[in-house]
């Protein structure tokens, strides 16, 4: 199957190919040129795994061995078999996407990649290893270096912004052990990070390295489709469970920060699930909220430090896809992004945001809101949630207020509440007083929610990743690797 960039500027390339490419040369992201075909209906009411595998080979079709691959990846490594479990509350379902070795939402994916690269790698016959370099706002990086982790062939580099991350975050990944894994922190915040990642990308461009350098985030293709399999997931517990009638429509309410997990669920929808509104939900970075509502793209703004780091984010990479999924246009998506480049902003034509309206609702809860979001959810629905499942829910309720639409909702749950400790104490009235670790085992001796196994042993786990540089040395850095 063929892929393309959003930006028509690169050659085509196949779908293993774009999995191992990462991002395509001309700075835009891989698509597939024909939107791939699927019928949904067989992927209700099956385990998680066999979605994933029908999904997968849907769209990528050229790394064999699809099932085993999946086997590899998620098998026994995660809390449930189903990997991503529905909670019915009164008001709404939650999609805990939490559950996987690293308590990230972001494992489901992580889990899957290193699979998908490595039979890429062999399909492609590529000798040389693979570099995989990736900027993160927290989560990302341990998954990412939890699933890499000692993978052959392929080596690993995690930069994280030097202050920007929860003491939990760093710990995990500061402490990750394998012999092809790099971890550093960087002077700056988050954009920065990711910003230094590209033009290390941009720099190394055509030079011979003694690797070829790929990306983990979530601009990377193979990063992105596994993440589809959860809204398939929740629509058949949702079937089976008799809640709804198979073809029922769903909303589904999203805590946004690159455009990723949204994404999935538009791809989901393409792909025939009976999605109704997908709910960009934001924190007090709402600058996705502006665009959903008005068609402006305004990076020109404050990053504000949240709650919720992980939606800290100004500038969302795979917004890119929408604008080319709903376009067809690849001249106008590279016009785009040149602009938001340049000038730091953009607006789409009034009919291109029509469509992004039609699917999409978006709004924001800030920190306050957030707070009193997850003491609500917990005294009123007896649901631990964490920051950024708390903008996803306060901002599905402002839909339901606002629009009526009362069909069954699904909020994403994209952390565990011990990701967050303080902030999830604070809010429920709880003392905040000592470390992290102290926050997590009061939170468990308040809640009797169960603190996650790879959390609980962090602590004793020593700091084997201690470096911080400048975001003008990260070059330098990854040259001398
Ligand atoms: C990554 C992340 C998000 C945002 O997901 P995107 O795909 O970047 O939109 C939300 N919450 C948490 C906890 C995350 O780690």
């Amino acid at each position: 199957m063929q892929y393309h960039s959003t930006r028509g500027g690169a050659a085509e390339a196949n779908s293993a190919q774009a999995v191992l490419l990462g991002l395509a040369e001309d700075g835009g992201l891989y698509l597939p040129k024909t939107f791939p075909e699927l019928d949904w209906r067989r992927c209700i009411g099956v385990d998680t795994l066999t979605m994933a595998e029908k999904i997968l080979s849907a769209f990528l079709p050229d790394i064999p061995n699809m099932q085993e691959l999946v086997t590899r990846a998620y098998s026994g490594k995660f809390e449930t078999e189903d990997l991503t479990p529905t909670v019915k509350t009164d008001r709404f379902t939650v999609l805990e996407l939490f559950r996987g070795p690293t308590s990230a939402f972001k494992d489901v994916a992580l889990s899957m990649l290193p699979q998908l690269m490595t039979a890429a790698k062999t399909e492609a016959g590529m000798q040389e290893d693979i570099l995989i370099l990736t900027a993160t706002s927290g989560d990302t990086g341990k998954a990412a270096l939890a699933g890499f982790q000692d993978v052959p062939g392929i080596r690993i580099c995690v930069f994280y912004p030097d202050g920007g991350v929860s003491d939990v975050q760093r710990r995990q990944m500061v402490s990750q052990e394998g012999n092809n894994v790099t971890v550093c922190a960087v002077r700056g915040n988050f954009d920065d990070a990711q910003t230094g990642v590209k033009n290390i990308f941009a720099a190394c461009q055509g030079k011979e390295l003694p690797f070829a350098l790929s990306s983990a985030n979530s601009i990377n293709i193979g990063r992105l489709v596994p993440q589809i399999t959860y809204y398939f997931k929740a629509y058949s517990d949702l079937v089976v469970s008799g809640q709804i009638d198979l073809g029922d429509p769903v909303n589904f309410s999203v805590p946004t920060g690159n455009f990723g997990d949204i994404l999935a669920g538009f791809l989901a929808k393409k792909l025939g699930l009976p999605v109704g509104k997908l709910i960009c939900a934001s924190n007090a970075n709402n600058v996705l909220t502006d665009f959903i509502r008005t068609g402006t793209y305004d990076r020109r703004r404050p990053l504000y430090k949240t709650t919720s780091p992980s939606m800290d984010i100004l500038v969302s990479s795979n917004l890119e896809r929408l604008l080319y999924l709903l376009s067809g246009d690849t001249a106008l998506v590279a016009e785009l992004m040149a602009k938001l480049n340049t000038q730091g902003y953009y607006t789409v034509p009034a009919d291109l945001l029509e469509k992004v309206q039609q699917i999409f609702w978006a709004g924001y809860s800030d920190d306050a809101r957030g707070a009193d979001t997850i003491r609500r959810v917990w005294q009123e629905q007896g649901y631990l949630c964490d920051p950024h499942t708390a903008s996803g829910w306060a901002v599905a309720e402002d839909y339901v207020n606002q629009t009526g639409d009362n069909r069954p909702m699904v909020v994403l749950s994209t952390a565990s509440p011990y990701k967050f400790p303080a902030a999830v104490l604070s809010a429920i009235g709880g003392d905040t007083a000592g470390d992290e670790f102290a926050q997590m085992e009061r939170l468990e001796a308040v809640t009797g929610v169960k603190i996650p196994e790879n959390l609980s042993g962090l602590r004793q786990k020593p700091e084997r990743h201690t470096g911080v540089i400048d975001k003008e040395d990260m070059l330098t850095f990854v040259l001398k690797l």
